[in-house]
């Protein structure tokens, strides 16, 4: 066989492995049994580097995996090569924008509140992630994300290398809605000039909207989260991935590996950039 020819597959199987190994750890880490007996990992581990091998991988990983390590940026992240306009940085700083917020009664979700609950984390971050509204937990610590879909937003953000403290985490709305319902569009009118300030002040390269209602206040979009999902999208010259929320995970375990295929594109987009600004 030609060795170049032989070289070129070697590279692709072990794409192929990294992959599949990386897919194991995450679901794994996001508490979903018998991830490994699922994945081709198992049989991948001890198969030789061959031909045959590396057919049996790509026949058992979606088409889309194989894509994350071979395509060309052009497919990965949407037209890179005319970067639009991005959004005017301000120099606003976020002890600003919250005294602004003051003591908030312009919508009626500030009659049922504890704490309001500002956006938080690194005010440099490269990655934001933009929730939907307080649960009961965020209410009583006045802090985004920190009961169990918080725990798990924190394993997702862990399973691309980053630490919770090195990212941003808001939400559409800063006061609990009651039940836990989703905000009215009114009342996610009221908040959500505040969020898209702060967006101007960090101005991070992406940012992640988790659901439906997320994505449908930062995002002039008519199809709803199951359709957009894993495909980038545009906030004014920012990258914004659509993903599910972790609170539906929780409740359908089984999409965690959609989720996961959803953030290896924004792993690999923040890694991209990266090599390009050294
Ligand atoms: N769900 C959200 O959308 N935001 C939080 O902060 C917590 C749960």
């Amino acid at each position: 066989m030609n060795p170049v020819q032989t070289e070129v597959e070697n590279a692709e199987f072990l794409a192929l492995v990294k992959a599949a190994r990386e897919q194991v750890t995450f679901l794994k880490e996001l508490g979903v049994e018998g991830a490994e007996k699922q994945s081709p990992h198992a049989s991948l581990k001890t198969a030789p580097a061959t031909r045959r091998a590396a057919e049996t991988a790509a026949s058992v990983i979606p088409q889309h995996e194989v894509g994350t390590s071979a395509n060309s940026s052009d497919t990965l992240f949407g037209d890179l090569s005319s970067p639009p306009v991005r959004i005017q940085k301000s120099s606003e700083t976020f002890e600003e924008i919250w005294a602004d917020v003051g003591n908030c009664t312009r919508c009626p979700l500030h009659q049922g509140r504890t704490n309001i609950v500002h956006t938080d984390g690194n005010r440099k971050a490269r990655l934001m992630f933009v929730g939907e509204a307080p649960g009961a937990d965020e209410d009583l610590q006045a802090r985004p994300f920190v009961g169990r879909a918080g725990q798990l937003l924190t394993k997702i953000i862990e399973a691309i290398g980053l630490k919770r403290e090195e990212v941003l985490i808001g939400n559409v709305n800063r006061c609990r809605p009651p039940a836990n319902r989703p905000p009215t569009p009114e009342e996610a009118a009221m908040c959500k000039p505040f969020l898209r300030r702060e967006i101007a002040a960090v101005q991070p390269e992406i940012i992640v909207v988790l659901g439906n209602t997320a994505m449908k206040n930062l995002l002039d979009l008519k199809q709803g989260i199951t359709r957009v999902r894993g495909q980038f999208q545009d906030y004014q010259g920012v990258k914004v991935m659509p993903t599910f929320h972790p609170a539906y995970l929780l409740r359908e375990p089984v999409k965690k590996k959609e989720t996961w295929e959803d953030i290896k594109k924004v792993r690999d987009y923040l890694d991209s950039t990266k090599k390009q600004e050294s």
